[in-house]
């Protein structure tokens, strides 16, 4: 072997030798940031698409770190989940997001991402629904998103955390839908009320006839079973039009808005209830 292919390994040893610190001090920063008050929640509409009118707000968290900028979740939510520090700043963003949507000018929805990991800890529907009392918000009103990846083992206390969250009124969204190991067998099984189909089947790059058809597919599914079916990602009027046309009765994108701070979620409200 010549010494380029030699030096090759070396070289991708030391990066994910970087790469693993680095991911030991977001872990470390962030359960300081906590307190600090680095992370804050911003709220992006979902939008009924036969009113126009604003269905939901969907919880985002941002982490404003003092050195290294803004930070997306992508970042910083895989090490929060393989840290187990996921369970504490869950109940923080869902007690945060709460909040703020309990004091809302008009009742709409709240939608908030949790992990496979927050769902499997023991307790984890007391320490949500406390959070909600805290924060004085009716449980009608909250909408947990989940990925298909919380079904790849078959856990019974999936089911039981759902039935438990389903009788005080709160809701299950199946997000990223069609990425992961998508089966039909978890709409099924499990009491679904949205289907939020993947941005990737509505704009970028790989869209076209095919994806159409399926997203069309998945509307269609919705319809009959009385779900809602969201399209994820929705970035240009042309992508409204079709996720109109296939039947989707739910979007959510920047050509409506991007993630807002509260304060600006609670103006778009407000605008909406003038109009
Ligand atoms: P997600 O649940 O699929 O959230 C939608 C993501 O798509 C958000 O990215 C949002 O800003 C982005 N997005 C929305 N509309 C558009 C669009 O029109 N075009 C494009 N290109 N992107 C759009 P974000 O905020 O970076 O979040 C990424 C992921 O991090 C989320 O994906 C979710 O899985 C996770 N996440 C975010 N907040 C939380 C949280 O509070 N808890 C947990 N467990 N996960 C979270
Ligand atoms: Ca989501
Ligand atoms: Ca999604
Ligand atoms: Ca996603």
């Amino acid at each position: 072997a010549n010494a380029g292919s030699l030096r090759q390994p070396l070289s991708y040893d030391r990066s994910m030798t970087r790469a693993r610190i680095e991911r030991r001090e977001i872990e470390d920063e962030l359960r300081g940031a906590i307190m600090k008050d680095e992370l804050s929640i911003y709220f992006q509409p979902i939008i009924d698409l036969s009113t126009g009118r604003i269905r939901a707000f969907e919880a985002l968290v941002r982490w404003f770190h003092p050195e290294r900028g803004e930070l997306v979740p992508d970042q910083f939510i895989p090490v929060a989940e393989d840290s187990g520090l996921i369970i504490t700043l869950g109940n923080w963003i869902t007690a945060r997001a709460a909040r703020a949507a309990a004091s809302w000018p008009q009742d709409v929805q709240l939608a908030i991402n949790l992990s496979p990991v927050q769902i499997r800890a023991p307790g984890a529907a007391l320490g949500l629904l406390n959070a909600l009392r805290d924060a004085r918000l009716d449980p009608a009103r909250l909408e947990l998103e989940v990925t298909e990846s919380l079904f790849t083992e078959d856990d019974p206390n999936i089911a039981v955390f759902m039935a438990d969250m389903g009788r005080e009124g709160v809701s299950f969204s199946l997000d990223d839908f069609g990425m992961g190991s998508s089966s039909l067998h978890y709409i099924h099984r499990y009491p679904f009320r949205a289907i939020k189909v993947d941005r990737s089947f509505i704009s970028g790059p790989r869209i076209g006839r095919e994806s159409e058809a399926i997203v069309r597919a998945v509307a269609e599914m919705g319809a009959t079973l009385n779900m809602e079916v969201v399209a994820e990602g929705l970035e240009t009027i042309e992508q409204v039009q079709k996720a109109q046309q296939t039947g989707c009765t739910l979007g959510q994108g920047y050509y409506f808005s991007r993630a807002v701070p509260d304060y600006l979620a609670v103006m778009l409200l407000s605008q909406e209830s003038q109009a």
